[in-house]
């Protein structure tokens, strides 16, 4: 496997540390209102991570970690009148959802920045007996110019005036001190923790330092997140843990791009921000934005319209009225040498393009290769068992590294009405069997009748309607 390492800025053969288990630490979202979908598009990019790394046999160890505390999550409890933990556990429970919703396969360990906060004052404290934080009025601060390395991800450079920030966000132009921990203030309200340390609450960074040491040991594997991570976040999550385990902290940092809407940066006051829900409400499913984005490099900016989304899903519904015809076909007749010949070509392909730093663009073309295979067998009405088998196994396989595909259940009734449908047609009572299909539409499944006088249910999809 291949991976662009954004720490080289080169494309690096993929070696881990330590053969049994790749340690994979992403950042998470920060729990303070519903994703949207640029973030989904990076929690996306995650799950293809590590669908690759399982798919090529290793066995991994990832962490995805909440933050449960910061700036942000303090301001929006308080004026939502919740405490801290009410808001931010009802944002995590969407979060969970939104991410089940596009198939994303659990973490292994989703750890919260508060219950965290000891590892975070241990860290703090360590840093200040190296020299590498201070305190101050409001807080400790990391001192950035007493760690000769910074800047070594984002070019970011160290200037030699001695300034502070306490915000969690800052841009590059604001090279900076910045708070590991920051004193209680009143705006804090309720949120506060005495561990050895002044009453009061960690910055933002110090959580992934010390969570990643915690749950996956000093040097680890891969380290993901938005591009926009890169500073300060990661910059600073170096610094921190660096100076802090005196180890290499990442050997790979990999990061996936941003999603425009329209061709613009997706913002509340342009009405160009979507959540996953704003999608269903307009009637799309949430696995045609899956699919959108694993037809995209993720190093590259993907702009979502709603029309591409149109079409994406037509793709997912052509993918699922195929494999269920396929399933459906009568499994007879003799072996075809195209469909072995087919899959000893695409499926190598296939892997290959996963394995080419996540080329998932060129991977669905061969997946659509097997696609024209299974169309072109319904076709023939007919396919041999073992070719039925073999050609199951490439999708199912393929399906694996790319997670397009999530099985969906068709109430057991609904069979029961299109076979008193299908009864009613051969009697030519058509009237009859219109109001059956009727019924199924109105439970937002469809019949599509197949060539061989069989049918399909399927979901009906209403692309946006
Ligand atoms: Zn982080």
């Amino acid at each position: 496997m291949k991976v662009y390492n954004t720490l080289s800025r080169r494309v690096e053969k993929f070696v881990p540390i330590d053969q049994k288990e790749v340690k994979l630490y992403c950042c998470g979202p920060t729990v303070y209102d519903f994703a949207h979908i640029g973030n989904l598009r990076t929690f996306i990019f995650y799950d293809i991570v590590r669908r690759t790394l399982t798919g090529d046999g290793f066995k991994v160890k990832q962490v995805i970690n909440l933050t449960d505390v910061d700036d942000k999550t303090i301001k929006n409890s308080r004026s939502g009148g919740m405490t801290l933990k009410e808001f931010t556990e009802k944002y995590t429970e969407y979060f969970f959802k939104d991410i089940d919703k596009v198939n994303i396969l659990p973490a292994d360990i989703y750890p919260k920045a508060t219950e965290n906060i000891d590892g975070m004052g241990t860290m703090i404290l360590g840093l200040m007996e190296r020299g590498y934080a201070y305190p101050a009025d409001d807080g400790i601060y990391y001192s950035v110019s007493k760690f000769k390395n910074y800047g070594k991800l984002s070019g970011a450079k160290v200037g030699s005036g001695e300034s502070r920030i306490k915000n969690d966000e800052y841009d590059k132009e604001n090279v900076a001190d910045f708070a590991l921990w920051k004193k209680w203030t009143e705006s804090d309200g309720e949120v506060y923790w005495n561990n050895g340390l002044p009453k009061g609450r960690p910055g933002w960074h110090i959580e992934c330092s010390a969570m990643s040491l915690r749950y996956l040991g000093e040097t680890i594997d891969i380290h993901s997140g938005a591009v926009d991570l890169i500073f300060p976040h990661h910059e600073n999550e170096i610094a921190q843990s660096e100076a802090y385990n005196e180890k290499k902290f990442v050997k790979y940092w990999l990061h996936s791009e941003h999603l425009l809407v329209d061709g613009k940066k997706m913002a509340k006051s342009l009405h160009n921000f979507y959540t996953l829900r704003d999608l269903e409400e307009r009637g799309f499913d949430p696995m045609s934005f899956r699919l959108m984005v694993i037809d995209a490099n993720y190093r590259a900016k993907l702009d979502f319209t709603l029309d591409a989304l149109k079409k994406y899903e037509k793709t997912l519904e052509d993918i699922d009225i195929s494999l269920k015809a396929f399933e459906a076909l009568p499994k007879t007749g003799s072996v075809d040498v195209r469909v072995a010949e087919t899959l000893r070509s695409e499926l190598p392909a296939f892997k290959e393009a996963m394995n080419e730093d996540f080329d998932t663009h060129s991977a669905l073309t061969h997946f659509f290769k097997v696609m024209d295979l299974i169309n072109e067998k319904a076709r023939e009405e007919k396919i041999n068992q073992r070719d039925y088998e073999a050609i199951s196994d490439v999708v199912q396989n393929m399906n694996g590294f790319l997670g397009i595909i999530k099985d969906y259940a068709i109430p057991e009734n609904l069979h029961e009405i299109a076979e008193e449908r299908k009864a009613l047609r051969v009697d030519k009572k058509w009237d009859l069997a219109d109001k059956k299909r009727n019924v199924i539409k109105e439970a937002g499944f469809k019949i599509i009748d197949l060539l061989n006088s069989d049918y399909v249910i399927v979901k009906d999809r209403r692309y946006g309607r």
